[in-house]
């Protein structure tokens, strides 16, 4: 009979194979080792064998242009070195006279335990890389290849009661259909990294892994959050019929990346894509933007002890200007505070964070971050079209702010013979009411190249709606008519005043939506580089009289 097994979508997507259980390292291979060493020794030798392991899967994650992904492993072979484990491991060893490899599981196990119990989904999260950095470290001192799943046939979907990010890795080049976990999380790094890879996962499905049996023919809906075991046939036909129509529209949409985005009467669009990190351009290219619509420069600052220098930020807008030729590459300065400290500063104490030091604010409390980052700007500028664009600007006193910041790096870049471009666009974000409904007043700024609407910031200030808070989400949602109510009156606003307008927030991702935005008027769109082809696909299939009903609708949302 068929049984309905329940998780969490962790990673969307659909298969259908037979279920190979893996029940931990006892099936993989063994080689012999050596017990007999110096316990220091051996532990040293297994730490360092499973960070180069991490470190080789990190460079082939970046290899793909998979930057985010690839330091999930980078931070995973730093835990995996770390010398307090190593010596507390080494304490137990002596102390209790347990295996070496227990006690690297015993330190793992609590350093994990201590994780789990801090209030905070994020680090909740992390206590299972933890875990996985000491099971593959014992897994090395017992003799166990770190080759996990080296008996999987192509086409299985695993079951496992977890897997180690490093595991999945080595899963999918067994070329696994899809994998069901019994832990994790839409936030676990298992999660994250089947969505990067595009290997359906249905995570966090509890103690009923235990009763599915291995080589049981099942259907994985890893979207809806379901595995069917042991279907009927009935359902097994439905089923392939969704999984043909899925590869389809993916093979259709793989054919559409090199083709100009327009309506289906001709209007043309310009689609542009979001990155956080250079080697995101290369998968941008490949995605088919026409340029990047928002690089989000925090991603270089944050997670680190300290702020980048001058020279490494120049040589990461170096690189991205050279992976995107001639095409645009705007470039936001940092945008932080709120939701994205940095550990490296003061804490700020505020009774309202997003109201308060975020943003282009942020850095004029701190002048000298921006200083270092528009004279690497400025340098960088000399090997492409690099536009530079200030996030959170709600006041001509900001703006004048940054132009004078600006014309002063320029004078001293200028003074010290420092090659680099001053003529380069300048331009801003309008993620606040304030600046949506007053472009006038910001374009006394007569050098103002340019503007992008932020809708995730519109949204949230807009709906006095913290944007975090997943109790808010569904009354005051992004997409709510009164945040493209601003977006009608941002166009209108940009088209009288003769200024370049662009969208970079989630309501651009969306094809719906992108289609009532391209209706209200906007003719660039800029969005995460997984949606370009799926947008493209919806406006070359509306006309701009529709696109154009579809923008009213969404003003006011009538059935909503
Ligand atoms: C936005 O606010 O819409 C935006 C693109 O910026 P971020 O999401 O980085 O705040
Ligand atoms: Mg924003």
């Amino acid at each position: 009979m068929t049984a309905v097994v329940r998780g969490t979508a962790g990673a969307p997507g659909l298969a259908l194979g037979r279920i190979v259980r893996l029940e931990g390292p006892g099936g993989q291979p063994r080689v012999d080792v050596d017990r007999s060493g110096n316990p220091g020794e051996r532990l040293a030798t297994a730490q360092a064998q499973v960070a180069a392991h991490l470190e080789d899967l990190a460079a082939e994650l970046r290899a793909e242009g998979k930057a985010d992904e690839a330091a999930i492993f980078d931070a995973q072979a730093l835990l995996a070195s770390d010398r307090a484990l190593a010596d507390q491991a080494a304490h137990i060893f002596a102390d209790e006279r347990v295996p070496l490899d227990e006690a690297v599981t015993r330190v793992a196990g609590r350093i994990a335990a201590f994780l789990a119990e801090v209030d905070d989904a994020y680090l909740q999260a992390r206590a299972a890389d933890v875990h996985a950095i000491g099971r593959q470290i014992a897994a090395v001192l017992q003799g166990i290849s770190l080759d996990v799943g080296a008996s999987v046939p192509a086409g299985a979907i695993v079951v496992a009661a977890d897997l180690t990010p490093a595991e999945l890795m080595l899963l999918r080049k067994r070329r696994a259909a899809g994998v069901v976990t019994a832990s994790g999380s839409i936030t676990s790094h298992l999660a994250i990294l089947a969505r990067a890879l595009g290997l359906p996962a249905l995570v966090g499905i509890g103690e009923s892994w235990r009763d599915i049996p291995d080589g049981a023919s099942a259907l994985l809906d890893a979207t809806g959050g379901t595995l069917l075991v042991d279907p009927t046939p009935d359902e097994s036909g439905a089923f392939q019929v969704r999984v043909d129509v899925a590869r389809e529209r993916d093979r259709r949409l793989a054919g559409l990346t090199q083709v100009a985005a327009s309506t289906a009467d001709g209007e043309r669009i310009v689609l542009w894509a979001n990155i956080g990190r250079p080697e995101e351009a290369a998968l941008a290219m490949q995605a088919g933007a026409e340029g990047i619509g928002l690089f989000r420069t925090e991603f270089l600052f944050v997670d680190r002890a300290s702020a980048p220098g001058e020279d490494e930020q120049y040589t990461a807008y170096e690189q991205t200007l050279e992976a995107m030729g001639d095409r645009p590459v705007i470039i936001r300065t940092l945008d932080v505070g709120a939701d994205k400290p940095l550990a490296y500063l003061p804490p700020l104490v505020e009774a309202n964070p997003f109201l308060a030091t975020r943003g282009i604010r942020f850095t004029r409390r701190f002048p000298e971050l921006f200083e270092t980052q528009l004279r690497a700007l400025l340098r960088a500028a000399r090997h492409g079209d690099l536009r530079i664009m200030l996030p959170m600007v709600s006041t001509p006193r900001d703006l004048a702010w940054a132009r004078e910041m600006l014309e002063r790096v320029t004078r001293d870049l200028e003074r010290d013979a420092i090659p680099h471009r001053a003529d380069l666009p300048f331009g801003i974000m309008l993620e606040t009411p304030a600046a949506a409904v007053s472009l006038d007043r910001l374009a006394v700024d007569r050098q103002l190249a340019f503007c992008s609407i932020g809708s995730n910031d519109l949204a949230q200030y807009t709906l006095a709606a913290d944007r975090t808070d997943p109790a808010l989400a569904r009354d005051y949602p992004y997409d709510d008519p009164s945040v493209f109510r601003m977006v009608r009156i941002a166009v209108q606003s940009a088209r009288a005043l003769e200024l370049e307008l662009s969208l970079c927030g989630e309501l651009a991702g969306d094809p719906r939506h992108a289609v009532a935005l391209v209706g209200l008027g906007l003719r660039k769109l800029s969005m995460v580089p997984a949606a370009l082809a799926s947008v493209k696909e919806a406006l070359l299939g509306v006309s701009l009289a529709d696109a154009q009903r579809q923008g009213e609708q969404a003003c006011t949302a009538s059935g909503q």
